[in-house]
Order: C-alpha cells, then sequence, then structure tokens
C-alpha cells in the first residue's frame, strides 16, 4: 500500500519526540527514506498555514550536513515529513565502546555539526534541539543535522519524559532562566556540550531537573559573575544563587589540546552576546591546527 501515492511503507524505525518514524522507500527516486508522522494536536483541525510556511523554509535548507526534507504532506489527519535514510547516529558512535575517536575524529565531528549549525543560522534558522541522536550519519560518513526547526514549529507538547531529560543536558543557561529572546547562542551551547561528549565519552552535564541543570552548570563553570552576563538578573526565572567556584576546565579534560580547550571554552561563555558564534568557532584555531579532521569516509562508525 503506497502513501501519496509514492512511498512504500516498511518498517517502523523508532517512536520519536513528535510522532512514529518509518522506513519507506520513495518509489518515484528508488531512494530509501524515514518518514517522521507528526501528529496533530486534537485542537488544531490540519495542517495550519504557519507550519506550511515554516516546512517550506525547511524545504529550501539544502546543505550536505543538513539532513534534506524531501517531501512534507498531509495525510489521514498526520503531518508526514520525508527524510533520506541515515545509517546511523552521532549518540550511538559515542556510546559504542568497540569505538575508538582520535582526536581528528572528534574535530571532524564537531566541524561538521558546526558547517550545517552555520548554514542554518546564516538563513536565521535555528535549530533548538541539538543532541547527539539528532546528528545522523549517513553510510558516506558525512553528518548530517536532523530536526532543524521542528523544536520551534511543534513545540514539545507530548513529549516523553525520558525525551525532555535528554534534551535538557544541552540547553543553554538563558533557556533555563526562562529567556524569551534566545538566539543562535543556543545552538552553540548545545554544540559545546556535544563537543564535550566526544572528548568524554559521556554527557558532560547530566542534570535530574532544569534547576539540578543549573546548577551542574554551575558546578562546572562557576557561577556567572553579573559582570560577566550584564543580563542575566533581568531573565524570568533569574533566582540567586550561592557562590561556587569553578574548577579548571583542564581537569575536566586531561586529554584535550590547548585549542580544543580554549575554542570549547568560548562556547561555554555564559552571556549568549559574548558566546563565540558558529562562524568564529569554524575559524578558530582548533580547525587549522595538526591533526587535520578525518575525512569522512574514513570515521569510525558502529558494525
Ligand atoms: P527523537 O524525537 O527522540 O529525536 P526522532 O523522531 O528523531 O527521535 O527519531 C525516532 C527514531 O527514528 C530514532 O530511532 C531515529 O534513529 C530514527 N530516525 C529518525 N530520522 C531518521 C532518518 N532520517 N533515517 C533513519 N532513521 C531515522
Amino acid at each position: 500500500k503506497k502513501v501519496a501515492d509514492r512511498y512504500l511503507k516498511r518498517e517502523v524505525l523508532g517512536e520519536g519526540t513528535y510522532g512514529v518514524v518509518y522506513k519507506a522507500i520513495d518509489t518515484k527516486s528508488g531512494q530509501t527514506v524515514a518518514i517522521k508522522k507528526i501528529r496533530l494536536g486534537k485542537h488544531s483541525d490540519g495542517v495550519n498555514f504557519t507550519a506550511l510556511r515554516e516546512i517550506k523554509i525547511l524545504k529550501e535548507l539544502k546543505d550536505p550536513n543538513i539532513i534534506e526534507l524531501i517531501d512534507a504532506f498531509p495525510h489521514k489527519g498526520n503531518l508526514h515529513l520525508v527524510f533520506e535514510f541515515m545509517e546511523s547516529d552521532l549518540e550511538a558512535v559515542i556510546r559504542d565502546r568497540n569505538i575508538v575517536l582520535s582526536p581528528a575524529d572528534v574535530k571532524s565531528y564537531l566541524q561538521m555539526t558546526l558547517k550545517g549549525l552555520a548554514y542554518c543560522h546564516k538563513k536565521w534558522v535555528l535549530h533548538r534541539d541539538m543532541k547527539p541522536n539528532n546528528l545522523l550519519i549517513g553510510a558516506d560518513g558525512q553528518l548530517k543535522l536532523a530536526d532543524f526547526g521542528l523544536a520551534r514549529l511543534f513545540g514539545s507538547p507530548d513529549r516523553k519524559f525520558t525525551h525532555q531529560v535528554f534534551a535538557r543536558w544541552y540547553r543553554a543557561p538563558e533557556l533555563l532562566f526562562g529567556t524569551k529572546q534566545y538566539g543562535a547562542g543556543v545552538d552553540v551551547w548545545a554544540a559545546a556540550c556535544i563537543f564535550a561528549e566526544l572528548l568524554l565519552r559521556r554527557p558532560l552535564l547530566q542534570g535530574s531537573s532544569d534547576i539540578d541543570q543549573l546548577g551542574k552548570i554551575f558546578a562546572t563553570f562557576g557561577t556567572p559573575k553579573p559582570s560577566q552576563w550584564p543580563d542575566m538578573i533581568y531573565l524570568p526565572d533569574y533566582v540567586e544563587y550561592q557562590y561556587v567556584s569553578a574548577p579548571p576546565l583542564r581537569s575536566l579534560f586531561p586529554m584535550a589540546s590547548d585549542d580544543a580547550l580554549d575554542l570549547l571554552s568560548k562556547m561555554f561563555t555564559y552571556d549568549p552576546k559574548s558566546r563565540i558564534t558558529v562562524q568564529q568557532a569554524l575559524e578558530h584555531r582548533y580547525f587549522s591546527s595538526i591533526p587535520a579532521p578525518t575525512k569522512p569516509s574514513s570515521l569510525p562508525r558502529p558494525a
């Protein structure tokens, strides 16, 4: 049975934040695709105009490090988004104990992540939900960002508890303080968490609640001083914290190069206005100093 007269449905790949994802064959191109079925809330009758306009923007995002949205259509009251099929994701790579990640491999994964982000930020699209399992890896080893813009498009209404936990670990301090005017900096903070996770092979900031998440951030980087982040005190959920000093970042990443550590600390800057931008991060010494990033086809992958 064909969906939309074009896609042959295969097995279910998993249950995501927004609904079921299944594998399918695109009979038009012969390509294997992943179709994300998005449950539209019972309060919205069908797909609204704003969503369609936003989807049009997502369809126009074309970059080697962004997963392509091939098609989007409503079907039986659900919105179906068709993406290119990807073999694996960065979470699987980080978790696989049989995989050794060299400094050049880490550099390659971070560079591909930042290149995908840079492309979208240039077009004023934020990701807002960066985490290792949203960074998909193709058969050719290329890393591609998935779920671009979906967080803003669909919010997180029936987000399951488990999903929220994982997303929380990548959340920027301004989001945890309830800011409503966040910008591209939230993706930089999340990318920094992913960079740290590539180096450590475990998530750096594993908060068990939003408050605990802030506590983990403060314990790692020290409480932000008002001089470091002047706008902090005006944020909706700001509360005064007891002063904590930061251990040297070096002690947490004993094996990282000086360049890696310098870039990491610039990405983990408290004030989103002072935080390094994705473009500046790509121009950082870390990417021009040796070792050169591993080429995608030579990266280690899960068996
Ligand atoms: P989450 O909301 O937790 O990020 P997703 O909705 O992105 O989850 O995905 C749910 C499942 O579908 C996951 O197991 C993921 O690996 C798989 N999946 C999502 N997109 C693709 C894709 N383009 N190719 C292959 N598998 C995918």
